[in-house]
């Protein structure tokens, strides 16, 4: 049976493991970290840091196609990787997803709307930011952020010291702030013929920059509805995209507005798990393998919560309700703003 790769070892590393060993495949996983979630379920770890180029050609070697859980490849490893097996999504849609300016960018361009945004690398382009874009705003770094890591919000003028400094000297980008009633994302599925299908969307609650709940169906009309999904599938279509990517929206009383994309399955698409017959992690699977995409149409609605740090304790007690479907991922150490696992509630129809 054919083999897929996977960069990245962690909780989606291991879902996406689950999901191929499901459909006959053989995984086997490229990840720096030792005792990662997603060792504990593949066929092999491959255990080297991105820089390791031969660590990369016995990766490619031992695999039929590659995909990964996380947008920052680093492009060094990327340029070797995919000389020597198809890697999807392809590094069109990670150089889209990897840089809030081109994605941003990229997303006006195909008419879709984002939040105003101007660029900054020096106290000079952040005062001429401000005065274009007007406060309050965000700043955040360009690359590499996560769970609402590297922002910070400024509310006054004053605010500007203490946000360069936790931007530590990275390229940013600043917001405009928002003013949504509530977030919600599509999580969309391409596959090689070209065929698209989305999940419902779900509505997100975060917490610190964290999601800690998603529930379906999201508050939307039938307009947004069909908005959202057909907005996913612009992109997808626009990228000739392979694969499960998640599209963040915010709602607002002048329609959708794109927060950001992630080229991979996406925490918010958890719900599928219980929801659909075919999850957005064996969807995933599906698309990058050649497959035709499954059912993604829901059957039952869901609310997903994060476990977080010491939710864990209440793991006894979840474990005890009936309508909810654990998945925990094996992470030795307990630690604030960890994701640990989550939990699916079914909401049963009458
Ligand atoms: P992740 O990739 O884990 O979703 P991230 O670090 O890329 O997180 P964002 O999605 O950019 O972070 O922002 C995290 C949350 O902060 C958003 O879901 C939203 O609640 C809030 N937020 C971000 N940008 C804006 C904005 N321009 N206006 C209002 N709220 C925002
Ligand atoms: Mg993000
Ligand atoms: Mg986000």
């Amino acid at each position: 049976g054919a083999t897929i790769g996977i960069l990245g070892g962690g909780q989606l590393g291991r879902m996406l493991s689950v999901a191929a060993s499901r459909l006959g495949f053989r995984t086997c996983i490229f990840e720096p970290g030792a005792d990662c979630p997603a060792s504990h379920v593949a066929n092999r770890h491959i255990q080297a840091p991105y820089e390791d180029e031969r660590a990369l050609r016995d990766f490619a070697a031992s695999v039929d196609v590659i995909t990964y859980e996380f947008e920052n490849i680093p492009t060094s490893a990327l340029d070797i990787l995919e000389a020597l097996k198809p890697v999807h999504p392809d590094r069109i849609a990670l150089r889209v997803s990897q840089d809030r300016m081109v994605e941003k960018a990229f997303l006006n361009d195909l008419g879709l709307q984002t939040a105003p945004f101007a660029a900054v690398d020096d106290p000079a382009d952040l005062a001429r930011a401000m005065s274009e874009i007007g406060l309050p705003a965000i700043l955040k770094t360009r690359r590499f952020g996560y769970d609402g890591k590297g922002q910070a919000r400024i509310i006054n003028p004053e605010d500007t010291d203490q946000a360069l400094m936790d931007m530590a000297g990275a390229p940013a980008i600043l917001e405009g702030f928002v003013d949504f009633t509530h977030e919600v994302s599509v999580i969309g599925a391409r596959n090689t013929a070209g065929d698209v299908s989305c999940f419902d969307p779900g509505e997100n609650v975060h917490e610190g920059g964290i999601l800690r709940t998603t529930t379906i169906p999201a508050r939307l009309s039938a307009a947004q509805r069909t908005d959202a999904v057909l907005l996913a599938g612009k992109i997808l279509n626009k990228l000739d995209y392979v694969g499960v990517m998640g599209v963040e929206l915010f709602v607002t009383t002048d329609g959708l507005i794109v927060n950001e994309i992630a080229p991979r399955v996406h925490n918010s698409g958890h719900w599928t798990q219980q929801g659909c017959s075919v999850d957005q992690f064996e969807q995933h699977i599906r698309a990058v393998a050649g497959w035709p995409l499954g059912d993604g149409s829901r059957h039952t609605d869901v609310v997903m919560e994060n476990l977080i740090g010491d939710d864990m304790d209440r793991v006894p007690d979840l474990a005890r309700d009936p309508a909810v479907s654990l998945h925990l991922y094996g992470k030795a150490e307990v630690k604030e703003g960890r994701k640990m696992g989550h939990a699916n509630r079914v909401i049963t129809k009458p």
